[in-house]
């Protein structure tokens, strides 16, 4: 049965570069803000301290999917 938690969620968080919304992403073994608009990747920890709901819930789904 598939796992349908979505990989990618955009956030209400500004990228620190061009300002636009940032992703949360995730490969198979790191979490990570991405930026569309001008292709930056940050660490999770770089944003951690500021996360929103769409991060809080990502992550949640993101620990899920791991039991
Ligand atoms: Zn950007």
């Amino acid at each position: 049965m598939a796992f349908f938690a979505a990989r990618d969620v955009e956030t209400t968080l500004s990228c620190p570069s061009c300002a636009q919304a940032l992703h949360i992403a995730r490969s198979c073994h790191e979490v990570f803000l991405r930026c569309p608009a001008c292709r930056a990747k940050y660490p999770l920890q770089q944003f951690i301290h500021k996360a929103d709901a769409a991060m809080e819930n990502f992550l949640e789904n993101v620990y899920c999917d791991r039991i």
